[in-house]
C-alpha cells in the first residue's frame, strides 16, 4: 500500500479541531501529527488553521465581549468558580490526556493542571482585585478614582510543556478582568486546551468567550496582525518569543513574551547535600527537564563541594526510573517528539566535544517492551565550562551539567552573566550569604533551598533578560495589569444651586 493510504480496517485518525464559534471544521486545510510519545506512534491529528479562520472566530469574540465587560465582577466571578469545580471533577481524565500528548507521568499531569487552577482561584477573587484607586477631596470638592478597564480582545500563545497551566495562566486572568480571549495552543498537545475550553463553556460562559484556534506560524502571525486584537501574551522559545514581541508590537499591541531558560542551582559548602540531591532528582529530571523552571545547571561552590556532590548524585541518578507515561513508579517518561529526543541527543554529543565529562550517558536509552517511545536516560556532565555552546543554550532534556565554582563570587556571577534569568536556587545553612545572593543575581525568580522557585498564583511569574520580553508577569496582580487598562476619573458635584447662581462651569485651559 502507498504510504499515507488507509487500509479498509484501519480505525480513521482522531481529529482535534479549533473550538470556535460556528463551524469548527478543519476540512480541507494543513494538519499536523500528534504523537502518543510513550508508545511513539501517531494516535491524532489537529486541523492548522489560517487568518480566515481566526477572524471568524474575533468576530464573536468581537460580539460577545461589551457584554461580559459589563457583567458585574462578581458574575464573573461565580462563572470562574463554576469553571474550576468542573475541572476538578473532570481532573483525572484530563491528566491522561495530557500525559498521552505530552509524555510526562500522570503526576506531573495533574500538577500541570493544578497550578493552571491556583491562577483560576486567583480569579475567583477578580471582584476584589478589580476594586481601583479613590482619593476623596483631591481639591475642593474633587475627587478622584481609578479604575481598571479590560483592553477588549486578548490572545494566548501556549507552548507544548505546560498544556494546561499556561493557557489557564492566561485566560483565567483576562477574562476575570472583562476580556474576551482566542487561545492558540501548541499544535504537539492541543487535546486539553480544547476541552478547558468546552468546560469554560459548560461552566455558563458565553460563547465565543474563550475560543481556541490551532495553527502554526501561519496562525500566529495573523493574531499578532490582527486588528481588533489588543493584547498577546506568548510562552515558548526566546527566538520566537523576540520575534513575537516585536511584530506584536509593532502592530500596535501589548505584548508579553516569555521565552527559554537555563536556571543554575548554586549549593553552598553548607548545604545540605542529601536534600539537594533528592531536589535535583526531581528538578533537572521530573518531566523529562521539559520545564522551563527545571534546573539543568548545579554550580558547587569549591572543589571539596563539587566532588561530595557528585559522589551522592550518581547513585542517585542511577535509582531514576523512567517509564511510560501511566507508569506509576517512573520519575519521568519520554520527551515530546522524535526530533526533540535527536535534539537533545545532539546536545549531549556537542557537550562531551567541547570537553564536558559524561558522568552518566542518557544517550542510546531504549525502554523494554517501547523501543519505539521517545525516551532519553538521565545524563550527568561534569566540568562543564561557561564558553561551552552546550553550556550557554537551553537542551531541555533530562540532562544535569555541573558548572563548578570556585567562590561565591563566582558563584553569583555566572546565572548573572547568562544570557537567560528565569529562575535560580541556592542551597546553603546561611541566610547572609543566601540573602546577598538574592539581592544581587541578576534573574527574575529566586529559590532559596527551593529547587523549582514558581511563583504561587497570588504573585507573578517572570524571568529577566532572554526569558521575558514586555515588562509585565504572568498571573497576580501583574496579570490583572497586563489584561487592563486604567481610567482615571477626576470628578467635582458642585452644588448647582436653586437659582442657577452656583451653576457649575466647565473649566477650561489658558
Ligand atoms: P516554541 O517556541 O516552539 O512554541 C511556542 C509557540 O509558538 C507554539 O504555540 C508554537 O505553535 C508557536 N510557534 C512555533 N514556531 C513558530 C514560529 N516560527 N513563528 C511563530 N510561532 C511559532 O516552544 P515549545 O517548544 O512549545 O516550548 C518549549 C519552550 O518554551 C522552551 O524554550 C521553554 O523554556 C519555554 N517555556 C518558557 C516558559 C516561561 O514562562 N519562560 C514557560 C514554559 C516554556
Amino acid at each position: 500500500m502507498a504510504p499515507g493510504m488507509r487500509g479498509p480496517k484501519e480505525r480513521k485518525m482522531r481529529q482535534v479541531n479549533h473550538f470556535i464559534v460556528g463551524d469548527p471544521d478543519g476540512r480541507g486545510v494543513r494538519k499536523h501529527s500528534i504523537w502518543n510519545p510513550s508508545t511513539g506512534e501517531v494516535q491524532a491529528e489537529v486541523a492548522l488553521g489560517d487568518a480566515a479562520l481566526l477572524d471568524r472566530a474575533v468576530a464573536a469574540a468581537k460580539a460577545v465581549q461589551p457584554e461580559w465587560a459589563m457583567t458585574n465582577p462578581q458574575k464573573r466571578a461565580r462563572i470562574m468558580f463554576a469553571f474550576k469545580q468542573l475541572v476538578e471533577s473532570n481532573k483525572d481524565d484530563l491528566a491522561h490526556l495530557l500525559a498521552s500528548e505530552h509524555g510526562k507521568v500522570i503526576d506531573d499531569a495533574h500538577g500541570d493542571i493544578q497550578r493552571g487552577l491556583e491562577v483560576i482561584e486567583y480569579a475567583c477573587g477578580i471582584p476584589q482585585v478589580l476594586k481601583g484607586e479613590y482619593t476623596l477631596g483631591a481639591g475642593p470638592g474633587i475627587d478622584v478614582y481609578s479604575a481598571r478597564q479590560p483592553l477588549g480582545i486578548g490572545a494566548g500563545i501556549t507552548p507544548f510543556n505546560f498544556p494546561a497551566m499556561i493557557p489557564m495562566w492566561m485566560f483565567g486572568m483576562a477574562i476575570a478582568a472583562g476580556n474576551a480571549f482566542v487561545l492558540k495552543p501548541s499544535e504537539r498537545d492541543p487535546s486539553v486546551p480544547v476541552r478547558l475550553a468546552e468546560l469554560f463553556l459548560e461552566a455558563g460562559a458565553p460563547e465565543g468567550l474563550l475560543q481556541v484556534v490551532h495553527g502554526d506560524k501561519e496562525m500566529v502571525d495573523a493574531i499578532l496582525d490582527h486588528p481588533d486584537i489588543a493584547a498577546v501574551s506568548f510562552v515558548g522559545s526566546s527566538d520566537i518569543a523576540h520575534y513575537v514581541y516585536k511584530r506584536g508590537v509593532a502592530a500596535g499591541k501589548r505584548v508579553q513574551a516569555m521565552g527559554g531558560a537555563k536556571n543554575h542551582g548554586i549549593v553552598m559548602p553548607d548545604a545540605d547535600l542529601d536534600q539537594v540531591v533528592g531536589d535535583l532528582a526531581g528538578a533537572a529530571f521530573g518531566s523529562a527537564g521539559e520545564r522551563c523552571m527545571a534546573l539543568p545547571v548545579v554550580v558547587p561552590v569549591g572543589e571539596d563541594t563539587a566532588d561530595r556532590l557528585r559522589e551522592k548524585l550518581i547513585p542517585a541518578i542511577n535509582a531514576l526510573r523512567i517509564g511510560v507515561s501511566t507508569d506509576k513508579d517512573a520519575h519521568y517518561g519520554p520527551v515530546v517528539t522524535p526530533e526533540h529526543k535527536a535534539r537533545v541527543e545532539v546536545w549531549i554529543d556537542t557537550a562531551e566535544k567541547e570537553g564536558a565529562e559524561v558522568v552518566i550517558d542518557g544517550r542510546g536509552f531504549s525502554l523494554q517492551g517501547h523501543e519505539k517511545g521517545f525516551f532519553i536516560g538521565p545524563t550527568l556532565l561534569d566540568r562543564v565550562t561557561p564558553d561551552m555552546e552546550s553550556y550557554k543554550e537551553e537542551i531541555f532534556g533530562p540532562v544535569l551539567q555541573i558548572v563548578r565554582a570556585k567562590d561565591f563570587e563566582e558563584a553569583v556571577r555566572l546565572p548573572s552573566e547568562h544570557q537567560y534569568g528565569n529562575g535560580v536556587a541556592i542551597f546553603t545553612r546561611n541566610g547572609h550569604a543566601a540573602r546577598e545572593f538574592a539581592s544581587r543575581v541578576n534573574v527574575g525568580m529566586v529559590g532559596i533551598n527551593v529547587p523549582i522557585p514558581v511563583p504561587v498564583a497570588y504573585h507573578s511569574f517572570g524571568g529577566w533578560k532572554r526569558s521575558a520580553f514586555g515588562d509585565t508577569n504572568q498571573y497576580g496582580t501583574e496579570g490583572l495589569k497586563f489584561w487592563t487598562k486604567v481610567k482615571t476619573v477626576t470628578q467635582r458635584w458642585p452644588d448647582g444651586g436653586g437659582d442657577g447662581s452656583n451653576a457649575f462651569v466647565i473649566p477650561t485651559m489658558g
